[in-house]
Parts: structure tokens; C-alpha cells; sequence
């Protein structure tokens, strides 16, 4: 689960216990055995793309074909392969050279983090900054001046000059800091930020004493640098279960989890590398899952097609599903529904109650529900068909969706989420409720899909305001795209719609969702203000009302 769940609806029956059967207590065993493999330390928390999480995919898709799942994840066989952005790096191939001396990459010279493709051989000094010819800056002035001013802000002083050189005729700068003064400027891979005016790169302190030493004479420079994308691979594992039936009923979780939390998505902040192991989010979903396509199989019900699909990279904002819904490995309008399982290893056993998400997307699921006869415990249900995991990927493309979940609890996000705090016999219960719910369902039916309402977030809880949006936080462009508009609220009355790119708020750029929930801060309810939006590539503004 990628982000915290709140606002929950109603109540229903209560939990009757009950003894448990051999085939049951064999169930039993294989959850443990599969739980303690997956969130051990030897996955080193199976983070998307790092060894641990092929390690996982390999685990599952080896039990696929233990059970004789096909495989479905297209021309990989079970995996279905896609890349995670993962930021930015300077480009291998990248060459800085100063009168004859080759500068090493990122400890002589870096480009700016924003930097469009820097290249030209060119005669420069610092005193002349001609036109039409790339200049040379010393900021050791400016950080001077600056050194006592607590708005000041090294990245937008950068942009200022670069703006300035380029109204000047400047094609390109070379910035330097001749004052031993540290001013912080550094090659980040995880900016988003618009591009810079003009092509510009940054010589050390260090490169420079060497180098540089005398402004007034000039400096035969040969640069040509890059910034190229970093990508991280990921894989879905998919094994698919033909019964030739007309509709597939697709049963999912996710596999990935935060590794050492690299990701800036664990709870815990103290600095510590420590691996999460994930037991419950989501070792007991994908677990759950293996075991329920152990049953499909065996099940003499024949009346749908099984897609069992393990995802990954969902705890960076759901990507593999979302890679799936968009690249599906069967007809999307050949999925009856999606149940997706995701941190179900929490039961709490004087409770004895579990949240079902998505309730209200199909008004089939009462009958369905309601056909469960052996009830093991009670039932919390939100309508909602989005929320922090991947049934909102299928929800989004009109397909009724249930989300199972045990609810939260002080380990989640952190190291401590461990195998022996899983509670196996409530997941058994889960996994028997799912069994029944299917094989109950009396004739081949296509379930009708409703919308639902937007699930709402703790994190638009802490502002004052909110558009009424939701991010799309897999994307990885320049501003804040919208995956979702609610109803009624201010994005929606404004006219912004789902796929538009907000770029800026009020007076406050919107590079990334980060910025965005910053801008939005500085707003409170009754405040009337702009947004500029990306449509295609079509800029709109749009007048806003808190
Ligand atoms: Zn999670």
C-alpha cells in the first residue's frame, strides 16, 4: 500500500468461529512458508527493480507454473517487463576539456541539474562575455552579497543569470564559484524543474583554483555534456488460468516493497539503512494470491478465466498496474472484475474485522457478499473504487473492483513489519471467503460497473484547501499530472480534467507533486487564484475558488 487510507463506511455480520480442516491447516503451511521466503532478509525488501524483487518474481512465477498457470505477461513468458523513471544522471559519454586539460565528470564539472544539452568549442574569458558566445560567471559576488539573506535561493539565482546571459546574446554558460564559500550547488537527479534558459554547466571550486586562475585572460573550452534519464526495471509476474470461458475475473497484489527505503517511503526517518521486509504489504497479499490460484485450479467451477497478476514498483504510485491497464495481456473489456489483496495479514483477532474496499462499484457485490455463507468475520465497507493500491489502475478503466485489507498498524512502512506478527489464520479466512464469493456466484454474469466517489487522502488532510485531484504519482514530467477529478470541488468547477498537467498555482510553480501540496499550503478557503495547465500542448489557465 503506497499511501495511508482513511474515511470508512458501514458495518456488517459478525465472526463466528470455526475449527479448521487438513486441507486448511495444509493452507496454513504454505502461507508461512511463502510469507517467510518473500520478506526475508535475502529479498532485502524487494524493492521495484533492485535483485531482491527478481528474486521475488522468480519465487511466483515458479509457483504459477507449479499450479499450470499459463504464462501471460506477453513475450517475457510469466514477467511482464516495463521501466520505472528513476531521475537523471549525466550522460557517460559527457567531456568538459580547458585548454588541453580534461575535467573528470561530477568532481570538476557537472551541467546544471536543468541544463538543455550543453556543446560548442569555443575561445571565453570572464572579463569579455561577448555576444553569440558562451560566458563565463563567477557567483563568488553574488554569494557574497547573499551570505546573510535567508529568502535567498542558489537555483533561482542560477536561473536569473542564465536569463539574463541569454538576453545579453550569450549561447551557453560556464558557472564558477571562486570564494572557497560553499554555496551548495550540486548535480540532482531527481529534479523537475523547467529547463534552463541556456545550456549551462558548473566547474568546482577545486577544478577552478587549478584551472581558472586568472579572469582576465581567456580559455579555449571544448564541452559537450548530456543529461540522460535513469531507468530502473520492473516486472509484473502473470500466469493466466483458461477455463474457455467467456469472462476473466483478474486477482492481483503487489510483490514490490521499500527495500531499504532508498525511495523516501518508509515511516521511519532516522538515517538508518535498515531492510523492510513488507511481511504484511504486501508478502500476505501475494501470498494470498498464489494460494487462491492453487484453489482456482483445483475448483470444479469452470464458469470464468482466472488472471493472476503479482505487481510490481506499486509502492512508487501503483506503476505496474498502471503499466498492466494500459498494456493488458488479455481484452480489458473481457475482465469481469478485478479483487485486489493488499496488506491482509493483520487481522485483529479480538475484532475480527477486515476492510472491503470498492463496494460501490458494482451494485452486484451485495448478492455476491451476501452469498457467503461461512462468515469468519465482520466487515467494513468503503465504496470507494480508488484508494492507495492497485484496484484504483482497474477502477479507472470501468472495472468493478474489491479491495481487501486488515487495516493499518504501527509497523506498516517500517522495518518491523516482520513474518511473525502475520496473522495466517485470518488470511486463510480471507482466501476462503474469496473462493466461496466466486464459486458462488450461480451463472456466467457480467458484473455492472458504477462510479464512486473519489477516495480522499491524509495528505490533502493537512491543508486548509484542496483542488479536488488526484495526482498521478508515477508520472515523471515536469508538473503535477491529474489521474482524477471529484465532483463539486474546485479542479472539477474550474473545468480542469483527468490527464491535464498543472504547472502552476497562484504565483508558485508546480514542478512535482511535492511542489504542488507546498503551493497549496499557502492557500485557505475563500481564496480565488489561477492555475496554468498543459492540455495535449495546449496551455489553459483556469480561474480557481477555494
Ligand atoms: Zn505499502
Amino acid at each position: 500500500m503506497y499511501r495511508i487510507l482513511v474515511s470508512l463506511l458501514f458495518l456488517s455480520h459478525c465472526a463466528i468461529a470455526q475449527k479448521l480442516n487438513k486441507n486448511d491447516k495444509q493452507i496454513l503451511g504454505y502461507l508461512q512458508q511463502q510469507v517467510g521466503y518473500l520478506s526475508s532478509e535475502e529479498l532485502k525488501g524487494r524493492r521495484a527493480g533492485d535483485p531482491g524483487e527478481i528474486l521475488a518474481a522468480t519465487f511466483i512465477a515458479d509457483k504459477f507454473k507449479e499450479i499450470g498457470l499459463s504464462p501471460r505477461g506477453g513475450a517475457d513468458g510469466y514477467f511482464q517487463p516495463f521501466s520505472i523513471n528513476d531521475g537523471k544522471s549525466i550522460a557517460k559519454e559527457s567531456r568538459c576539456v580547458i585548454n588541453g586539460f580534461t575535467l573528470e565528470q561530477g568532481k570538476d564539472y557537472f551541467p546544471l541539474s536543468n541544463s538543455t544539452p550543453i556543446s560548442f568549442n569555443a575561445e571565453c574569458s570572464p572579463s569579455l562575455n561577448e555576444k553569440g558566445l558562451p560566458w563565463m560567471i563567477d557567483i563568488s559576488e553574488t554569494m557574497e552579497e547573499n551570505k546573510e539573506n535567508p529568502h535567498f535561493d542558489v537555483s533561482n539565482m542560477l536561473n536569473e543569470k542564465l536569463q539574463k546571459a541569454k538576453d545579453k546574446g550569450a549561447s551557453a554558460v560556464v558557472f564558477y564559484n571562486s570564494s572557497p564559500k560553499e554555496d551548495k550547488i550540486f548535480f540532482d537527479g531527481k529534479d523537475r524543474s523547467e529547463k534552463s534558459a541556456l545550456p549551462a554547466f558548473y566547474i568546482t571550486h577545486a577544478a577552478q583554483k587549478r584551472i581558472i586562475k586568472d579572469p582576465s585572460v581567456s580559455y579555449q573550452i571544448e564541452a559537450s555534456i548530456s543529461i540522460t534519464p535513469k531507468v530502473r526495471n520492473a516486472r509484473n509476474v502473470v500466469g493466466y488460468l483458461d477455463n474457455k470461458a467467456q469472462y476473466t475475473i483478474v486477482i492481483g497484489a503487489h510483490f514490490d516493497h521499500l527495500g531499504y527505503g532508498e525511495d523516501g517511503n518508509s515511516m521511519i526517518r532516522n538515517g538508518n539503512m535498515d531492510i523492510h521486509n513488507g511481511a504484511d504489504d504486501n508478502a500476505s497479499g501475494t501470498s494470498s494470491m498464489i494460494e487462491l490460484a492453487f484453489l482456482m485450479k483445483a475448483s470444479k467451477v469452470k464458469r470464468y478465466n482466472f488472471l493472476f497478476i503479482a505487481f510490481s514498483a506499486e509502492e512508487l504510485g501503483l506503476n505496474g498496474s498502471k503499466y498492466f491497464v494500459e498494456n493488458p495481456t488479455i481484452p480489458l473489456n473481457s475482465v469481469n472484475y478485478m479483487i485486489n489483496m493488499d496488506m491482509v495479514g493483520r487481522m485483529n483477532d479480538s475484532s475480527k474485522t477486515i476492510t472491503i474496499g470498492g463496494y460501490g462499484t458494482s451494485p452486484n457485490w451485495k448478492t455476491m457478499i451476501e452469498s457467503v455463507k461461512k462468515k469468519t468475520f465482520s466487515i467494513r465497507f468503503d465504496s470507494s473504487g480508488t484508494g492507495p493500491s492497485d484496484h484504483t489502475s482497474f477502477y479507472r478503466k470501468d472495472i468493478p473492483v474489491l479491495f481487501f485489507f486488515t487495516g493499518l498498524h504501527a509497523d506498516y512502512h517500517k522495518p518491523s513489519d516482520d513474518a511473525d506478527k502475520i496473522n495466517y489464520t485470518g488470511m486463510l479466512h480471507i482466501i476462503r471467503f474469496i473462493q466461496q464469493m466466486i464459486e458462488g456466484q450461480k451463472e456466467e454474469q457480467k458484473l455492472v460497473f458504477t462510479k464512486t466517489r473519489e477516495q480522499q487522502t491524509t495528505t490533502t488532510a493537512r491543508f486548509s484547501v484542496s483542488m479536488g485531484i488526484m495526482p498521478d504519482y508515477s508520472f515523471s514530467g515536469n508538473g503535477v499530472r491529474v489521474d482524477g477529478v471529484s465532483d463539486n470541488r474546485p479542479a472539477k468547477l474550474a473545468g480542469i480534467l483527468a490527464g491535464d498537467i498543472v504547472k502552476q498555482l497562484g504565483e508558485h510553480k508546480t514542478s512535482s507533486v511535492e511542489s504542488y501540496m507546498q503551493a497549496l499550503s499557502k492557500f485557505k478557503k475563500g481564496d480565488k487564484t489561477t492555475t496554468r495547465v498543459m492540455r495535449g500542448d495546449k496551455e489553459m489557465t483556469f480561474e480557481i475558488v477555494f
